[in-house]
């Protein structure tokens, strides 16, 4: 994997809701091999600090690789947080940033297929690039069950609408709202899931939900290794400044755990 920072023009910052941000990087044809990407892969990017020193933090792609959209991450604040703070609060069309090229294996090996995808708050994100990329270039049905705190805080929404609309054969989209329903819990994941438990399933989101989630497709007896998650957080203890230098790529190599194929940073 080339972990070389490269440094990137932010071409356009989209709002996408009260606490998250789309930054649209501008990629020199020079570059573009490099950059080139699959569906659900991220990008590492250097988050620069005057006295504690550079940090870096992953962003999933939520652009598509099929649809011709420029390379776009989405960026949700984490409160305090320091990366997402930075990203959300000082970076500006024309910023650059240093960015690492694509990364990770939570990507389908065939977009032909029919999917699952359960997402909530900023798991969206690598969801989403698989989501439009499997109706733009598969030919498959899709199922998304995306959770979220209340309608104000959901990322793409319009956008899914959208896609739900052009695609009313293929694609299906159930939201749940914690504000309506209280927290996604095992028990009401199984239910919108069992419809689909025999398409390949995609999980995204913060830890919780994700175990909730797992729960509620292990219950419906889809095999492990139908099942992909994506992890944001590390476990562990909470992130600080760089240990070395060059030491800086949380892009490792995703494991395997019970079955699921796990990225961890
Ligand atoms: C593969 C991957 C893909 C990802 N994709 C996305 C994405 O698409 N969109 C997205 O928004 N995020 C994504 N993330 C998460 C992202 O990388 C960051 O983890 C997230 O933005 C939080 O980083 P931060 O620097 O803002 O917060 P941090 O500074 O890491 O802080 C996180 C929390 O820990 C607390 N904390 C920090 N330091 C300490 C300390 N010393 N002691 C106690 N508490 C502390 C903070 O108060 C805060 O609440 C992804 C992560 C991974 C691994």
């Amino acid at each position: 994997m080339n972990q070389r920072f490269h440094a990137l023009r932010v071409a356009d910052v989209i709002i996408e809701t009260e606490d998250a941000r789309s930054l649209v990087f501008d990629i020199p044809g020079e570059l573009a091999e490099e950059f080139r990407y699959r569906p659900g892969q991220f990008l590492t990017l250097r988050i620069p600090g005057a006295e504690q020193g550079p940090v870096t933090r992953c962003y999933s792609l939520s652009s598509s690789p099929h649809t011709a959209e420029p390379l776009t991450v989405t960026v949700k604040r984490t409160p305090a947080g320091r990366g997402s703070d930075w990203l959300l609060g000082g970076v500006r069309v024309g910023s650059v940033v240093h960015v690492q090229p694509p990364a990770g294996r939570f990507t389908p090996a065939s977009l032909d297929g029919d999917f699952l995808f359960l997402a909530a708050g900023s798991g969206i994100t690598p969801v989403m690039s698989i989501l439009k990329s499997a109706l733009a270039a598969g030919s498959g049905r899709v199922a998304l069950i995306y959770a979220n705190r209340d309608e104000r805080s959901v990322i793409f929404g319009k956008r899914l609408d959208g896609l739900a609309a052009d695609h009313p054969d293929r694609l299906t989209v159930r939201h749940w709202l914690e504000s309506r329903r209280g927290l996604p819990a095992a028990a009401g994941l199984r239910a919108l899931a069992a419809p689909f438990r025999d398409r390949d399933a995609y999980v995204c989101g913060p830890e919780p939900f994700v175990a909730g989630a797992v729960d509620a497709l292990a219950a419906l007896e889809v095999p492990s290794e139908r099942t992909h998650l994506e992890r944001f957080r590390p476990p562990g203890p909470a992130p600080g400044p760089d240990p070395r230098p060059g030491a800086d790529s949380p892009a490792r190599a995703p494991r395997s755990v019970n079955g699921l194929q796990l990225v961890l940073p």
